[in-house]
């Protein structure tokens, strides 16, 4: 597969590239319009949201603050829910362990809901790599997945293409299907959609999702989609893997349900989504569906070193997307244009006026295949480096490279 992010070009490239795209513009001032204005709707539409918000923040702090009394609670729970809580410091961790989980139930087939913390690993490409079928069930997720990119947007992965683009990926791709068939209206591409992916669900072994947040008080993982695609993969397979990082656990139900009052409305200005699901261990005796086994992959890959620096608080991100919705560089350009700039700022920390713990911190933080990108060092952040030879990093296919010009 090739990407938007495993073919890098140059900043200045992709940034020309994205502003001459007339497709990619109108996607990005229909979102402009859409997504700003319908949260402002949400949000005056809710008089306490600034308190939530507030209450959010300060329970954010308080779990971050006492992470491993929380890591701890609910491990405790999951296990004695029958389900099971792997810890994998490193993206090559989780991969290995969500690989072995795979292997050991002869899965051949895995379904996987939306999740980020999948993207950030490069799971659905290893699962191809290692001989398993592994299909993204929502919809702009398996839209990218079939045009083999990555996501240019948290909450809406697909933002980026056209009806007609879709259309033509779905003439591709669903070679059983005539030719001829006409595919130019949403409707029957949603149809045709839903139909190859039901297939996908009732004969996946294994179903993959994230976790919006993971609940000590009852070890429960949560998700919210609009599609129900969340709901049937982690009920119809044999088994369920959630994989996330640590920092999504929150520490009661409530917590949970006062975070999902704010996530939706920040996103796109839906008061609800469609689902709110909750999934607490394997399918129990008398229950009519759900997993025989239930696995939790609980991510680090570098979280627990930011605890201890001032990029702390971006652990309390709930990945709603509003930021990327109301940042004037998104609007201009999309999210295909940039990447991890936070990464270089991290090794910083990590590395201090070190350049080769500097160099080792972004070998470690990028250590995972599809990374890339090229990263601006301001002179304010250079912590006494020799930022001359620093100014412009390229990492690339998971390896530090100078960039130049
Ligand atoms: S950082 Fe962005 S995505 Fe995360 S919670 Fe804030 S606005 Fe939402």
């Amino acid at each position: 597969m090739t990407g938007a992010i495993r073919s890098r070009e140059p900043f200045n490239a992709r940034v020309r590239a994205a502003l001459a795209n007339t497709v990619l513009q109108g996607a990005l001032r229909k979102f402009k319009t859409n997504f700003v204005v319908l949260r402002a709707n949400a949000v005056r539409d809710l008089p306490e949201f600034d308190a939530i918000r507030s209450h959010a923040r300060a329970m954010k702090d308080h779990t971050l603050a006492h992470i491993d009394l929380y890591i701890d609670a609910y491990e405790q729970k999951v296990r004695d829910s029958g389900g099971h809580v792997h810890f994998a410091p490193d993206a090559a961790a989780a991969r290995a362990l969500i690989l072995g989980i795979c292997r050991r139930h002869g899965a051949r087939t895995v379904t996987k809901g939306k999740s980020m913390v999948s993207e950030e690993i490069g799971l659905g490409a290893w699962l191809e790599q290692h001989g398993i079928e592994s299909v993204e069930t929502d919809l702009g997720e398996y839209i990218i997945q079939l045009r083999g990119e990555t996501p240019s947007h948290i909450v809406a992965p697909a933002i980026h293409v056209t009806k007609d683009q879709i259309a033509d990926d779905f003439l591709r791709a669903h070679e059983t299907y005539p030719p001829s068939r006409d595919l130019s209206e949403p409707r029957t591409l949603l149809a045709e959609a839903r139909e190859v992916l039901r297939e996908k669900f009732v004969t996946a072994d294994v179903g993959i999702t994230g976790a919006n947040f993971l609940i000590a008080e009852t070890g429960s993982s949560l998700i919210v989609t609009n599609e129900g695609n969340g709901d049937l993969t982690q009920t119809l397979p044999r088994v369920h893997i959630v994989v996330a990082s640590f920092e999504k656990i929150v520490p009661t139900l409530n917590d949970a349900m006062q975070l999902v009052r704010l996530l939706p409305r920040s996103a796109n200005g839906q008061e609800m989504t469609v689902y709110t699901s909750i999934s607490t261990g394997p399918r129990r005796e008398g229950d009519p569906d759900g997993p025989d086994e239930y696995h939790v992959v609980l991510l680090d890959n570098g979280r627990s070193g930011m605890l201890a620096t001032d990029f702390r608080e971006a652990l309390r991100c709930i990945r709603c997307g509003a930021c990327m919705n109301h940042c004037p560089v998104y609007q201009a350009v999309g999210g295909h244009a940039y990447d991890a700039v936070v990464i270089l700022a991290e090794a910083i920390k990590r590395g201090g006026a070190d350049r080769e713990k500097v160099r080792d911190a972004i070998e470690t933080i990028t250590n995972f295949p599809g990374t890339g990108g090229i990263f601006n060092f301001s002179p304010a952040d250079h912590n006494g480096l020799d930022i001359d030879s620093f100014e412009m990093l390229t990492v690339k296919d998971g390896k530090f490279v100078p960039y130049k010009k």
